[in-house]
């Protein structure tokens, strides 16, 4: 039986995260759990699970709920609100799928806890791969990726020696606006974006599949995850979204992972990790009803994004935090309907040129990196 926080329980990763737990509750309990600001949504998942612990992001919210559920449930809040969730002491496992570098300072404190963690939250590793993954080494304990194309990646090295990898590939569906050119994408609007072909995401990843930055994410998490150079790490177009990552080694080979798009997968296989369970309602994978499976070259001047990544990866220390941070910034702007598509990766390539970069910068040089960059961007405007 394992013991499981969950950080962002409202969300679609954090919903389909309950549906595993419900599936399996002589694998799983669920002891402490955290949403941000969708009460609703989380008296109705607090009424099914009953986690001992729960936390939000406002006082007024947990103060309400206290007054709803009594001591049944303990209620706490904010930033330390959400740690606390993380460090439940009988909590053997930590799914993070909240969205946004909020996610780091309860996962490094996870980690030092001794907690595994069952990582979605890209941002965590975007902004501050190296202290993450340091911390996990120190303290002996697993990172298990939850994203599609890490868990396939993950999968596919199976144990296998670094060295003998030629070339981790990123598979990337297009995300909304896969057929449109650099012209056609000028005037697109938010519920355009919003339209994910293959994947019901949050608001955020889904615009980030459609400006190719979720790929940038995913490179610079795949990096840090599997210790990849980046010119070791590759991303094909492959618009069905049916093989979700693939490892080519020395000698040719290359193994690919399939399935049908179901995040159910992933996030149940980092919680049985290394064995696996079924999954209700899980729909085959008949090769047959496809046909075909279509595959192109990534063109980085078509996703200015992806380009931008890359090279933020490959310049290292602070500048993924301010990628991390501009994109946010720049994303939510775009969300609320102040700035255009296009602006996006327009504003996040001004915080990169204007940013001094900082080469192994501290947990504190980072979160200032962070507050400063989102700053910026909003002077953009
Ligand atoms: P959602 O927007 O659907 O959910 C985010 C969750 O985090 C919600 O529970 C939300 O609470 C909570 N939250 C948001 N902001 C804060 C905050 N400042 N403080 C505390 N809690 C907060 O996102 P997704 O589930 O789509 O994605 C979550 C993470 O997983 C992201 O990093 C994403 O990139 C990654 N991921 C998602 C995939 C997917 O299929 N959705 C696939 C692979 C990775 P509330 O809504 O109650 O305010
Ligand atoms: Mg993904």
């Amino acid at each position: 039986m394992k013991s499981i926080s969950l950080l962002g329980a409202t969300g679609s990763i954090g919903i389909q995260t309950l549906d595993v737990i419900e599936a399996h509750p002589e694998h799983f309990v669920l002891t402490a759990l955290s949403f941000g600001k969708n009460v609703d949504k989380g008296i109705e998942i607090i009424r099914k699970f009953k986690p001992a612990l729960v936390a939000v992001s406002s006082k007024e919210d947990a103060v309400k709920l206290r007054t709803l559920f009594g001591n049944e449930v303990s209620f706490v809040y904010g930033q330390e609100g959400l740690i606390e969730v993380a460090l439940h002491p009988s909590v053997d496992v930590v799914v993070n799928a909240v969205m946004g570098s909020v996610g780091l300072h309860p996962t490094l404190q996870a980690i030092a806890a001794g907690k595994q963690i069952a990582l979605a939250n890209k941002e965590t590793l975007v902004t501050a791969g190296h202290l993450v993954m340091e911390a996990a080494r120190a303290h002996n304990v697993a990172v298990l990726p939850v994203d599609s194309e890490h868990s396939a990646i993950f999968q596919c090295l199976n144990g296998e020696r670094s060295e003998d990898v030629e070339r981790l590939i990123l598979t990337a569906s297009g995300g909304s606006f896969r057929e449109y050119t650099r012209p056609q994408l000028e005037g697109v609007t938010v519920e355009q974006a919003l339209n994910h072909p293959n994947w019901s995401m949050g608001a955020k990843i889904t615009i980030d599949s459609a400006t190719m930055m979720n790929k940038g994410l995913e490179v610079i998490e795949a990096h840090w995850l599997f210790q990849m150079p980046y010119e070791k790490i590759d991303v094909v177009l492959h618009k069905e979204s049916i093989i979700h990552s693939m490892v080519e080694y020395v000698d040719g080979s290359t193994i690919a992972h399939l399935g049908n798009p179901d995040m159910r997968v992933p996030i149940q296989y980092a919680l049985t990790y290394p064995d696996r369970l079924h999954i209700p309602r899980a729909k085959k994978l008949n090769l047959w009803e496809y046909g075909q499976l279509h595959f192109a070259k990534m063109d980085y001047d078509r996703f200015t994004c992806l380009k931008l990544a890359y090279e933020a990866g490959k310049r290292g220390g602070t500048m993924t935090t301010v990628l991390n941070a501009a994109n946010e910034a720049a994303v939510q702007l775009f969300l609320e309907g102040k700035i255009s598509f296009l602006a996006i990766e327009a504003f996040i390539e001004k915080a990169l040129e204007t940013h001094d970069l900082i080469e192994r910068p501290s947990l504190e040089e980072i979160t200032k990196v962070d507050e400063e960059t989102r700053r910026y961007v909003q002077s953009l405007l």
